[in-house]
């Protein structure tokens, strides 16, 4: 069912079909206020406590818990940004892809379980992955270790990360960067650390290149200092 051919990305041969059409989130969300920066404001009203509380957790999609006996135990030092690199079509259901690549991960791969620590959908709903305390796989040249890994589902060489997206890869890289102390400059994507790939694609890669992340992480940690006094 699965081929495994290309080394460009973990996921890229777990394939779905073709997805031809932006997200409707975003031609809405760009309609209603003109630009984006307002949709990123509506987002900043949950604090980053509740953005963790509101992760969805593995066994809500049905998903299994790692073997704990084969983990590698790790410390968060980095905070990596990924896409699925296939289109992920508009309708597919987040928690079957997750089951599935569950599934694929540990029977194909041999890995321990999904790659990534969090996968963010279409909507910009979070889910868990692969436990926090457990270094991520990969099928490049860098070593994962210390990398919270996030993936965003789509393939951004061929179509734009959408608003709800983009929020949402805004507010987990900041709650990760409060709790594990994440420097700025250690938010980074996964080309950044590898030769072999473009992964998180061009279209996602340049929210990254032009430190877009960064200020709204640095934005949302000062809103966060801000409420605590
Ligand atoms: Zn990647």
């Amino acid at each position: 069912m699965w081929k495994d051919d290309d080394p460009d990305h973990e996921t890229r041969a777990m394939n779905l079909r073709p997805a031809p059409v932006l997200s409707r989130s975003l031609l809405s969300c760009s309609l209603l206020f003109g630009a984006l920066a307002p949709c990123a404001a509506q987002a900043q009203a949950q604090t980053l406590p509740q953005v963790e509380q509101g992760i969805v957790p593995v066994a809500a999609w049905g998903g299994t818990p790692a073997d704990a006996s084969k983990a590698r135990h790790h410390t968060i030092t980095h905070i990596t940004l990924h896409h699925q690199g296939e289109p992920f079509k508009p309708g597919t259901d987040p928690q079957q892809y997750l089951r599935n690549l569950q599934t694929w991960s540990r029977n194909t791969k041999h890995w321990l379980d999904i790659p990534y620590h969090y996968i963010i959908d279409l909507d910009g709903r979070i889910y868990e992955g692969r436990n926090i305390a457990y270094a991520g796989d990969t099928n490049t040249e860098y070593d994962p270790t210390g990398h919270a890994l996030i993936e965003v589902v789509g393939n951004f060489e061929e179509v734009e990360p959408n608003r709800q997206q983009l929020d949402a890869v805004v507010k987990l890289m900041a709650m990760l960067a409060k709790k594990y102390g994440v420097p700025l400059d250690h938010i980074a994507s996964h080309r950044d650390f590898s030769k072999q790939t473009v992964c998180p694609g061009a279209n996602l890669y340049r929210y990254v290149q032009d430190g877009y992340f960064r200020r709204e992480v640095a934005l949302r940690l000062a809103q966060e200092q801000a409420r605590a006094r």
